[in-house]
Protein backbone atom coordinates (compact mmCIF):
# COMPACT_ATOMS: atom_id res chain seq x y z
CA UNK A 1 0.00 0.00 0.00
CA UNK A 2 1.39 3.25 -0.57
CA UNK A 3 0.06 5.37 2.10
CA UNK A 4 -1.42 9.04 2.72
CA UNK A 5 1.55 11.21 2.49
CA UNK A 6 3.23 9.40 -0.21
CA UNK A 7 4.03 11.15 -3.29
CA UNK A 8 1.63 10.40 -6.52
CA UNK A 9 3.39 11.33 -9.93
CA UNK A 10 1.01 13.08 -12.68
CA UNK A 11 1.69 13.33 -16.39
CA UNK A 12 -0.11 15.69 -17.77
CA UNK A 13 -1.08 18.51 -15.98
CA UNK A 14 -4.58 19.44 -17.42
CA UNK A 15 -8.18 19.62 -15.60
CA UNK A 16 -7.95 15.64 -15.12
CA UNK A 17 -4.56 16.02 -13.52
CA UNK A 18 -6.06 19.20 -11.09
CA UNK A 19 -9.27 16.90 -10.48
CA UNK A 20 -7.16 13.96 -9.68
CA UNK A 21 -4.76 16.20 -7.36
CA UNK A 22 -7.63 18.04 -5.32
CA UNK A 23 -8.40 14.71 -4.28
CA UNK A 24 -5.48 13.21 -3.80
CA UNK A 25 -4.71 16.30 -1.16
CA UNK A 26 -7.77 15.71 0.92
CA UNK A 27 -6.71 11.97 1.02
CA UNK A 28 -3.36 13.33 2.24
CA UNK A 29 -1.13 12.74 -0.34
CA UNK A 30 1.41 14.90 -2.16
CA UNK A 31 1.18 15.50 -5.53
CA UNK A 32 3.82 16.42 -8.57
CA UNK A 33 2.63 17.19 -11.92
CA UNK A 34 5.10 16.45 -14.90
CA UNK A 35 4.06 18.52 -17.74
CA UNK A 36 5.42 20.43 -20.72
CA UNK A 37 3.56 23.50 -19.91
CA UNK A 38 4.18 25.67 -16.63
CA UNK A 39 1.00 26.81 -14.89
CA UNK A 40 -1.40 24.51 -16.24
CA UNK A 41 -4.52 23.66 -14.50
CA UNK A 42 -2.77 20.96 -12.31
CA UNK A 43 0.37 22.64 -11.23
CA UNK A 44 -1.88 25.23 -9.50
CA UNK A 45 -2.81 23.24 -6.97
CA UNK A 46 0.49 20.54 -6.54
CA UNK A 47 3.16 20.56 -4.63
CA UNK A 48 5.53 20.54 -7.22
CA UNK A 49 5.58 21.12 -11.31
CA UNK A 50 8.02 19.85 -13.46
CA UNK A 51 7.94 21.42 -17.12
CA UNK A 52 10.07 19.58 -19.77
CA UNK A 53 8.94 17.48 -22.78
CA UNK A 54 8.30 14.10 -22.41
CA UNK A 55 11.01 12.18 -24.11
CA UNK A 56 13.35 14.19 -21.74
CA UNK A 57 14.12 11.29 -20.26
CA UNK A 58 16.97 13.37 -17.45
CA UNK A 59 14.07 14.97 -16.82
CA UNK A 60 11.52 12.27 -16.69
CA UNK A 61 14.24 9.87 -14.19
CA UNK A 62 14.45 12.45 -11.86
CA UNK A 63 10.54 13.26 -11.73
CA UNK A 64 9.95 9.44 -11.73
CA UNK A 65 12.28 9.23 -8.40
CA UNK A 66 11.02 11.61 -6.49
CA UNK A 67 7.49 9.82 -6.59
CA UNK A 68 5.81 6.86 -5.02
CA UNK A 69 3.66 6.01 -7.62
CA UNK A 70 3.13 7.82 -11.20
CA UNK A 71 0.12 7.81 -13.18
CA UNK A 72 -1.09 9.42 -16.34
CA UNK A 73 -3.80 11.84 -17.16
CA UNK A 74 -3.34 13.10 -20.43
CA UNK A 75 -3.83 9.78 -23.47
CA UNK A 76 -0.83 11.07 -26.06
CA UNK A 77 2.12 10.86 -23.46
CA UNK A 78 4.12 8.73 -25.50
CA UNK A 79 4.95 5.65 -24.39
CA UNK A 80 8.52 4.97 -25.12
CA UNK A 81 9.59 7.07 -22.03
CA UNK A 82 7.14 5.51 -19.64
CA UNK A 83 9.17 2.28 -20.40
CA UNK A 84 12.17 3.63 -19.31
CA UNK A 85 10.66 4.74 -16.28
CA UNK A 86 9.35 1.23 -15.59
CA UNK A 87 11.77 -0.04 -13.06
CA UNK A 88 12.32 3.38 -10.85
CA UNK A 89 8.52 3.80 -9.20
CA UNK A 90 5.56 2.37 -9.38
CA UNK A 91 3.82 3.08 -12.62
CA UNK A 92 -0.24 2.35 -12.98
CA UNK A 93 -1.97 1.92 -15.11
CA UNK A 94 0.76 -0.08 -17.22
CA UNK A 95 2.74 1.68 -20.23
CA UNK A 96 0.92 -1.18 -22.23
CA UNK A 97 -2.43 -0.27 -21.51
CA UNK A 98 -2.17 3.42 -22.79
CA UNK A 99 0.27 2.02 -26.05
CA UNK A 100 -3.38 0.09 -26.60
CA UNK A 101 -5.62 2.66 -25.86
CA UNK A 102 -3.79 5.91 -27.51
CA UNK A 103 -3.69 3.96 -31.11
CA UNK A 104 -6.76 3.21 -32.71
CA UNK A 105 -5.37 0.42 -35.15
CA UNK A 106 -4.28 -1.52 -31.67
CA UNK A 107 -7.32 -0.69 -29.59
CA UNK A 108 -9.38 -2.37 -32.38
CA UNK A 109 -7.13 -4.73 -32.59
CA UNK A 110 -7.47 -5.18 -28.81
CA UNK A 111 -11.38 -5.30 -29.20
CA UNK A 112 -11.41 -7.72 -31.89
CA UNK A 113 -8.80 -10.23 -30.32
CA UNK A 114 -10.43 -10.07 -27.20
CA UNK A 115 -13.87 -10.91 -28.38
CA UNK A 116 -15.40 -7.41 -27.24
CA UNK A 117 -18.49 -6.02 -29.60
CA UNK A 118 -17.29 -3.05 -31.90
CA UNK A 119 -18.47 -1.75 -35.38
CA UNK A 120 -16.89 -3.59 -38.03
CA UNK A 121 -13.12 -1.55 -39.39
CA UNK A 122 -10.66 -2.46 -41.83
CA UNK A 123 -6.70 -1.05 -40.73
CA UNK A 124 -5.33 0.96 -43.22
CA UNK A 125 -1.49 2.01 -43.32
CA UNK A 126 0.12 4.36 -44.26
CA UNK A 127 0.18 4.66 -47.77
CA UNK A 128 -2.30 2.02 -48.52
CA UNK A 129 -5.80 1.75 -50.62
CA UNK A 130 -8.05 3.82 -48.30
CA UNK A 131 -11.19 4.33 -50.86
CA UNK A 132 -10.54 -0.09 -51.15
CA UNK A 133 -10.86 -0.16 -47.54
CA UNK A 134 -14.07 1.93 -47.56
CA UNK A 135 -15.47 0.03 -50.12
CA UNK A 136 -14.73 -3.17 -47.74
CA UNK A 137 -16.54 -1.42 -44.85
CA UNK A 138 -19.24 -0.04 -46.97
CA UNK A 139 -20.62 3.78 -46.96
CA UNK A 140 -21.49 5.32 -44.52
CA UNK A 141 -17.97 4.92 -42.33
CA UNK A 142 -16.00 7.32 -40.28
CA UNK A 143 -12.31 7.67 -41.05
CA UNK A 144 -10.10 8.14 -38.23
CA UNK A 145 -6.03 8.84 -37.91
CA UNK A 146 -4.66 5.70 -36.02
CA UNK A 147 -2.47 9.04 -33.87
CA UNK A 148 -3.68 11.40 -31.28
CA UNK A 149 -7.21 11.48 -31.47
CA UNK A 150 -9.25 12.70 -29.02
CA UNK A 151 -12.64 14.73 -29.15
CA UNK A 152 -13.72 13.91 -33.00
CA UNK A 153 -10.02 15.43 -33.97
CA UNK A 154 -8.67 13.56 -36.84
CA UNK A 155 -11.88 12.15 -38.29
CA UNK A 156 -13.77 12.25 -40.83
CA UNK A 157 -17.60 11.23 -41.70
CA UNK A 158 -17.65 9.64 -45.45
CA UNK A 159 -21.68 9.35 -46.49
CA UNK A 160 -21.24 9.19 -50.07
CA UNK A 161 -19.21 8.01 -52.94
CA UNK A 162 -18.45 11.66 -54.09
CA UNK A 163 -16.69 12.04 -50.64
CA UNK A 164 -14.03 9.54 -51.18
CA UNK A 165 -11.72 11.45 -52.76
CA UNK A 166 -11.40 14.26 -50.61
CA UNK A 167 -11.23 11.70 -47.49
CA UNK A 168 -8.07 9.78 -49.50
CA UNK A 169 -6.37 13.67 -49.92
CA UNK A 170 -7.22 14.16 -45.93
CA UNK A 171 -5.84 10.96 -45.07
CA UNK A 172 -3.01 10.26 -47.57
CA UNK A 173 0.25 8.87 -46.04
CA UNK A 174 -1.06 8.85 -42.44
CA UNK A 175 -2.29 5.22 -40.75
CA UNK A 176 -6.05 5.13 -39.94
CA UNK A 177 -9.12 2.92 -39.44
CA UNK A 178 -11.91 3.04 -41.54
CA UNK A 179 -15.10 2.19 -38.83
CA UNK A 180 -19.06 1.49 -40.29
CA UNK A 181 -20.61 4.28 -39.38
CA UNK A 182 -23.01 3.71 -36.55
CA UNK A 183 -26.41 4.86 -36.43
CA UNK A 184 -26.86 5.15 -33.29
CA UNK A 185 -29.81 5.33 -30.28
CA UNK A 186 -27.74 6.58 -27.58
CA UNK A 187 -23.52 7.01 -26.37
CA UNK A 188 -23.07 6.01 -22.86
CA UNK A 189 -19.91 5.50 -20.91
CA UNK A 190 -18.46 3.73 -18.43
CA UNK A 191 -15.88 4.87 -15.97
CA UNK A 192 -14.54 1.04 -14.45
CA UNK A 193 -11.74 0.91 -11.53
CA UNK A 194 -9.74 -1.44 -11.03
CA UNK A 195 -7.42 -1.95 -7.81
CA UNK A 196 -3.78 -3.58 -7.47
CA UNK A 197 -5.25 -6.19 -5.90
CA UNK A 198 -8.03 -6.42 -8.15
CA UNK A 199 -10.81 -5.23 -7.16
CA UNK A 200 -13.37 -3.79 -9.67
CA UNK A 201 -15.97 -1.50 -9.52
CA UNK A 202 -17.85 0.58 -12.22
CA UNK A 203 -19.89 3.66 -11.75
CA UNK A 204 -23.15 4.05 -12.72
CA UNK A 205 -23.41 4.43 -16.32
CA UNK A 206 -23.55 7.73 -18.11
CA UNK A 207 -25.25 8.79 -20.97
CA UNK A 208 -23.74 11.40 -23.32
CA UNK A 209 -24.80 13.62 -25.86
CA UNK A 210 -22.16 15.66 -27.96
CA UNK A 211 -21.64 18.63 -29.94
CA UNK A 212 -19.22 19.32 -32.85
CA UNK A 213 -17.59 15.82 -31.22
CA UNK A 214 -16.74 17.59 -27.52
CA UNK A 215 -19.16 16.33 -24.73
CA UNK A 216 -21.68 18.29 -24.12
CA UNK A 217 -23.85 16.44 -21.10
CA UNK A 218 -23.42 13.16 -19.20
CA UNK A 219 -26.80 12.29 -17.89
CA UNK A 220 -26.92 9.91 -15.09
CA UNK A 221 -28.85 7.15 -14.82
CA UNK A 222 -28.61 7.55 -18.45
CA UNK A 223 -32.03 6.53 -19.84
CA UNK A 224 -31.45 2.71 -21.38
CA UNK A 225 -32.78 -0.09 -20.07
CA UNK A 226 -31.78 -2.01 -17.16
CA UNK A 227 -30.44 -4.77 -19.05
CA UNK A 228 -28.26 -1.94 -21.26
CA UNK A 229 -27.21 -0.52 -18.39
CA UNK A 230 -26.07 -4.04 -17.05
CA UNK A 231 -24.65 -4.99 -20.65
CA UNK A 232 -22.41 -2.01 -20.52
CA UNK A 233 -21.30 -2.74 -16.89
CA UNK A 234 -20.73 -5.89 -17.56
CA UNK A 235 -18.15 -4.97 -20.60
CA UNK A 236 -16.43 -2.34 -18.63
CA UNK A 237 -15.48 -4.91 -15.76
CA UNK A 238 -14.61 -7.47 -18.41
CA UNK A 239 -12.57 -5.01 -20.31
CA UNK A 240 -10.58 -3.52 -17.18
CA UNK A 241 -9.80 -7.27 -16.39
CA UNK A 242 -8.40 -8.39 -19.39
CA UNK A 243 -6.39 -5.89 -20.36
CA UNK A 244 -5.13 -5.66 -16.55
CA UNK A 245 -5.55 -1.98 -15.54
CA UNK A 246 -4.61 -1.16 -12.43
CA UNK A 247 -5.76 2.67 -12.16
CA UNK A 248 -9.35 4.04 -13.42
CA UNK A 249 -10.73 3.91 -17.26
CA UNK A 250 -13.61 5.20 -19.29
CA UNK A 251 -15.25 2.97 -22.02
CA UNK A 252 -16.87 4.70 -24.30
CA UNK A 253 -19.71 2.70 -26.03
CA UNK A 254 -22.68 3.05 -28.43
CA UNK A 255 -25.93 1.73 -27.97
CA UNK A 256 -27.34 0.54 -31.35
CA UNK A 257 -31.14 0.86 -32.42
CA UNK A 258 -31.41 -3.16 -31.86
CA UNK A 259 -30.46 -2.86 -27.88
CA UNK A 260 -26.93 -3.76 -28.59
CA UNK A 261 -24.08 -2.00 -26.75
CA UNK A 262 -21.01 -1.19 -29.05
CA UNK A 263 -17.24 -0.84 -27.69
CA UNK A 264 -16.32 2.39 -29.04
CA UNK A 265 -13.05 3.57 -26.89
CA UNK A 266 -11.05 3.29 -24.27
CA UNK A 267 -9.44 5.77 -22.28
CA UNK A 268 -7.30 4.47 -19.30
CA UNK A 269 -7.38 7.32 -17.12
CA UNK A 270 -10.50 9.51 -15.57
CA UNK A 271 -13.06 10.56 -18.33
CA UNK A 272 -14.92 13.83 -18.87
CA UNK A 273 -18.64 11.33 -18.75
CA UNK A 274 -17.48 10.67 -14.96
CA UNK A 275 -17.12 14.62 -13.66
CA UNK A 276 -20.28 13.83 -11.97
CA UNK A 277 -19.52 10.98 -9.45
CA UNK A 278 -17.62 14.56 -7.82
CA UNK A 279 -20.76 15.80 -6.89
CA UNK A 280 -23.20 13.21 -6.89
CA UNK A 281 -21.20 9.99 -5.80
CA UNK A 282 -20.03 8.42 -2.34
CA UNK A 283 -16.69 8.51 -4.24
CA UNK A 284 -15.37 10.12 -7.08
CA UNK A 285 -13.85 9.11 -10.23
CA UNK A 286 -10.76 10.50 -8.88
CA UNK A 287 -10.39 9.17 -5.81
CA UNK A 288 -10.88 6.31 -7.02
CA UNK A 289 -8.14 6.73 -9.22
CA UNK A 290 -5.74 7.60 -5.91
CA UNK A 291 -7.31 4.37 -4.11
CA UNK A 292 -7.08 2.57 -7.75
CA UNK A 293 -3.30 3.46 -7.98
CA UNK A 294 -1.81 2.86 -4.08
CA UNK A 295 -3.35 -0.25 -3.35
CA UNK A 296 -6.48 1.40 -0.90
CA UNK A 297 -9.46 -0.21 -1.20
CA UNK A 298 -12.02 0.80 -3.48
CA UNK A 299 -14.81 3.08 -2.50
CA UNK A 300 -18.67 2.75 -3.09
CA UNK A 301 -19.79 3.97 -6.38
CA UNK A 302 -23.53 4.50 -5.05
CA UNK A 303 -25.13 7.73 -7.01
CA UNK A 304 -26.61 10.05 -4.42
CA UNK A 305 -28.65 11.80 -6.74
CA UNK A 306 -29.47 11.88 -10.62
CA UNK A 307 -27.41 14.25 -11.98
CA UNK A 308 -26.30 15.87 -15.33
CA UNK A 309 -22.93 17.15 -15.85
CA UNK A 310 -22.46 20.33 -18.57
CA UNK A 311 -19.15 21.13 -19.87
CA UNK A 312 -18.53 24.93 -19.96
CA UNK A 313 -16.25 25.29 -23.06
CA UNK A 314 -14.40 28.94 -24.60
CA UNK A 315 -17.10 29.58 -26.30
CA UNK A 316 -19.34 30.74 -22.97
CA UNK A 317 -16.44 33.88 -22.86
CA UNK A 318 -17.78 35.13 -25.81
CA UNK A 319 -19.33 37.99 -24.48
CA UNK A 320 -16.68 38.45 -21.67
CA UNK A 321 -16.88 36.81 -18.26
CA UNK A 322 -19.84 34.38 -17.95
CA UNK A 323 -22.67 35.65 -15.87
CA UNK A 324 -21.48 33.23 -12.49
CA UNK A 325 -23.46 34.20 -10.61
CA UNK A 326 -26.38 33.21 -11.84
CA UNK A 327 -25.00 29.32 -11.38
CA UNK A 328 -23.88 30.32 -8.10
CA UNK A 329 -27.62 31.31 -7.07
CA UNK A 330 -29.07 27.91 -7.82
CA UNK A 331 -28.99 25.39 -4.83
CA UNK A 332 -28.80 22.01 -7.03
CA UNK A 333 -25.92 23.26 -9.13
CA UNK A 334 -21.96 23.02 -8.37
CA UNK A 335 -19.56 24.54 -10.37
CA UNK A 336 -16.38 23.71 -11.58
CA UNK A 337 -13.53 26.00 -13.40
CA UNK A 338 -9.88 24.55 -14.15
CA UNK A 339 -7.68 28.32 -13.93
CA UNK A 340 -7.74 27.94 -17.74
CA UNK A 341 -6.36 31.39 -18.76
CA UNK A 342 -7.08 31.37 -22.39
CA UNK A 343 -10.80 30.84 -23.37
CA UNK A 344 -10.44 28.82 -26.88
CA UNK A 345 -13.37 27.97 -29.03
CA UNK A 346 -13.37 24.25 -27.83
CA UNK A 347 -11.45 24.20 -25.16
CA UNK A 348 -12.63 22.49 -21.93
CA UNK A 349 -12.60 25.35 -19.38
CA UNK A 350 -14.82 23.74 -16.76
CA UNK A 351 -17.80 22.26 -15.87
CA UNK A 352 -21.23 22.09 -13.91
CA UNK A 353 -23.20 19.64 -12.17
CA UNK A 354 -27.10 19.78 -11.97
CA UNK A 355 -28.85 17.34 -9.33
CA UNK A 356 -32.44 16.98 -9.55
CA UNK A 357 -35.64 14.29 -8.22
CA UNK A 358 -35.05 12.31 -11.55
CA UNK A 359 -32.54 12.41 -14.67
CA UNK A 360 -34.68 13.97 -17.38
CA UNK A 361 -35.72 17.05 -14.72
CA UNK A 362 -32.09 17.58 -14.01
CA UNK A 363 -31.24 17.41 -18.30
CA UNK A 364 -34.14 20.06 -18.45
CA UNK A 365 -32.44 22.44 -15.88
CA UNK A 366 -29.34 21.40 -17.50
CA UNK A 367 -30.08 22.96 -20.79
CA UNK A 368 -31.73 26.16 -19.48
CA UNK A 369 -28.88 26.73 -17.24
CA UNK A 370 -26.43 26.18 -19.90
CA UNK A 371 -28.35 28.68 -22.70
CA UNK A 372 -27.98 31.39 -19.91
CA UNK A 373 -24.29 30.72 -19.70
CA UNK A 374 -24.22 31.27 -23.24
CA UNK A 375 -26.34 34.31 -23.04
P1 LIG B 1 -14.11 9.11 -30.95
O1 LIG B 1 -13.03 10.14 -31.10
O2 LIG B 1 -13.81 7.81 -31.59
O3 LIG B 1 -14.53 8.96 -29.50
O4 LIG B 1 -15.38 9.70 -31.68
C1 LIG B 1 -15.97 10.92 -31.26
C2 LIG B 1 -17.45 10.88 -31.57
O5 LIG B 1 -17.68 10.68 -32.97
C3 LIG B 1 -18.18 9.73 -30.91
O6 LIG B 1 -18.49 10.03 -29.57
C4 LIG B 1 -19.39 9.61 -31.81
O7 LIG B 1 -20.32 10.62 -31.51
C5 LIG B 1 -18.81 9.86 -33.17
N1 LIG B 1 -18.40 8.59 -33.78
C6 LIG B 1 -17.18 8.04 -33.71
N2 LIG B 1 -17.14 6.85 -34.36
C7 LIG B 1 -18.37 6.63 -34.85
C8 LIG B 1 -18.97 5.57 -35.60
N3 LIG B 1 -18.27 4.49 -35.99
N4 LIG B 1 -20.26 5.69 -35.91
C9 LIG B 1 -20.97 6.78 -35.53
N5 LIG B 1 -20.46 7.81 -34.82
C10 LIG B 1 -19.18 7.75 -34.48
Amino acid sequence: MIAPGKTIGVLGGGQLGRMLALAAARLGYRVHVYEPQPGGPASQVADKEVNAPYEALAALTTFARECDVVTYEFENVPAAPLKAIEGLTVLHPHWSVLETAQNRVREKRWLRDNNFPHAAFAEVPAGADLAAAIAGIGLPVVVKTADFGYDGKGQLKVRSADEVPAAVRQFAGRPAVVEQFVDFACEISAVVARSANAAVRVFPIAENIHKNHILDFSIVPARVEPAVAAQAEKLARLIAERINLVGVMGVEMFVTRAGGVLVNELAPRTHNSGHYTIDACTTSQFEQQVRAICGLPLGAVTLLSPVVMVNILGEAWARGEPPWSDLLAQPNVRLHLYGKAEPRPGRKMGHFTVTARDAGMAFELAQKYQARLEG
